[in-house]
């Protein structure tokens, strides 16, 4: 193998205009990036202050965690504190000595902004200040908002991973160089990564989050770093104040996007293309056969995307070029347009781009093109299904391992099955 051909950037130029669209949206908001990231950062605690609403969310969101301690909670904003009438701030300080006091394995507490507090007096951020000197240095107190007014789910992760970062530990200008690996992956893809980089010979490797997100990675001139998820926009600027560089790549789904983002780590840690070859080609071998099964069945079909996750264009770009799949819209809430440039380039020439939403216009243009399958929230799904239309749930994307080699035919596998479901019940 070769190593990846640079992307022809005219291509990029060949999409159809972006067509904008800020009408209603049908996404859910920040607050449930707080179900995955609670699962990975496991010394860390999630107060979310907000409304009974949000405490409903959370709870069906993760009920699974029902006979576990949770590690998230809402401190319920009252009809009289949204009035101004109680001192939030002192009922604030009250639930939060409470509750360090009764889990004392809690290293780093969010508190996590909603739309009531949004709309109240209440400053989280003086707020975080004041408790955060109060609990130091047990306990590190960081605040973000997962409002659904203007955001997105995703951005919940993005607005939570960008407020660890000034808190990140300062690295010398001779530090030796090190690689962070940005976004929330399970266990199991970071283990994988971390396996490659290793056997590339890369090994001053960390992610934000760690595990443990006492232990932040260290962060400077000589810092550099690969977006895992391509919903971190202020996550990205933020490491780049402080000094790090971000390696521009195409994001780690399937065998093309897997090969590159590991190259332009390989490029910055210099490491010998032959060697580079001979590690990765085992890999895309595997994914390779993997993806060839469902080849079979995805090749010819066509698939729309409604905006949810900011997954999308990459995701379009696996289908498209790996299994064959026709892109009838590819829709995402925003486009990052700096860390899209490679993505946008592997597209497909003239595919249909859109940004932001406007649900009934997008619905009339799925039922005017009749794509194979819709990728869409899951309050669209159903009435989509009830109208004989195939969807997959675009939150089981962000819920489910995707990323890398191994899991390229897992990936695959998520869009076939509702077609397969579908071709079963027309037999
Ligand atoms: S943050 Fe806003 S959108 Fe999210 S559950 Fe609470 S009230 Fe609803």
């Amino acid at each position: 193998m070769n190593a990846p051909a640079p992307l022809a950037l005219a291509q990029a130029e060949d999409c159809a205009p972006v067509l904008k669209e800020r009408g209603q949206r049908e996404v859910f908001c920040g607050l449930t990036g707080i179900i995955w990231l609670h699962r990975k950062m496991q010394d860390a605690f999630f107060l979310v202050v907000g409304s009974r609403t949000c405490a409903h969310l959370l709870q069906s969101a993760a009920g699974v965690m029902i006979f576990a301690e949770p590690r998230f909670a809402t401190a319920i904003m009252e009809e009289r504190d949204l009035a101004g009438l109680a001192d939030a701030n002192e009922e604030l300080d009250r639930i939060v000595d409470q509750l360090l006091a009764r889990r004392p394995e809690i290293k780093t507490l969010f508190l996590v902004g909603s739309c009531p507090s949004e709309v109240t007096k209440l400053e989280r951020a003086k707020a975080a200040t004041r408790l955060g000197a109060k609990h130091a240095p047990q306990v590190r107190i960081l605040n973000y908002s997962g409002s659904g007014i203007e955001t997105t789910f995703t951005e919940g992760e993005d607005a939570c991973l960008a407020s660890l970062v000034p808190v990140m530990p300062t690295l010398a200008g001779d530090a030796p160089k090190n690689l962070i690996i940005v976004g929330s992956l399970p266990d199991i893809v970071e283990d994988q990564f971390r396996r490659l980089f290793a056997e590339l010979g890369i090994a001053n490797v960390a992610s934000l989050p760690e595990r443990a997100v006492a232990d932040l990675p260290g962060i400077g001139s000589n810092s550099s770093f690969l977006l895992a998820q391509p919903f971190l926009g202020d996550t990205a600027q933020a490491l780049e104040e402080r000094g790090a560089r971000r390696l521009e790549a195409l994001f780690p789904f399937g065998v093309e996007g897997t090969t590159s983002w590991l190259y332009a780590a390989a490029q910055e840690f210099e490491v010998d293309e032959r060697h580079f070859d001979d590690v990765v080609r085992p890999y895309r071998e595997r994914a390779t056969t993997a993806l060839a099964h469902h080849r079979e069945r995805l090749q010819g079909r066509s698939i729309f995307f409604m905006p949810d996750s900011q997954l999308e264009v990459p995701l379009a770009r696996f289908l498209a070029n790996e299994l064959g799949m026709t892109l009838t819209e590819v829709g995402t809430p925003y486009l990052h347009r700096t860390h899209m440039v490679q993505e946008l380039a592997a597209l497909p020439a003239g595919v249909m781009l859109s940004e932001g939403q406007d649900v009934d216009r997008q619905l009339d243009r799925v039922r005017a093109t009749k794509p194979d399958l819709t990728v869409c929230g899951l309050g669209l799904a159903n009435p989509l299904e009830a109208e004989g239309r195939s969807t997959k749930w675009a939150i089981e994307l962000v819920f489910s391992p995707i990323h890398g080699f191994d899991q390229a035919g897992d990936l695959a596998e998520l869009f076939a099955r509702p077609l397969r479901r579908r071709d079963v019940l027309r037999v």
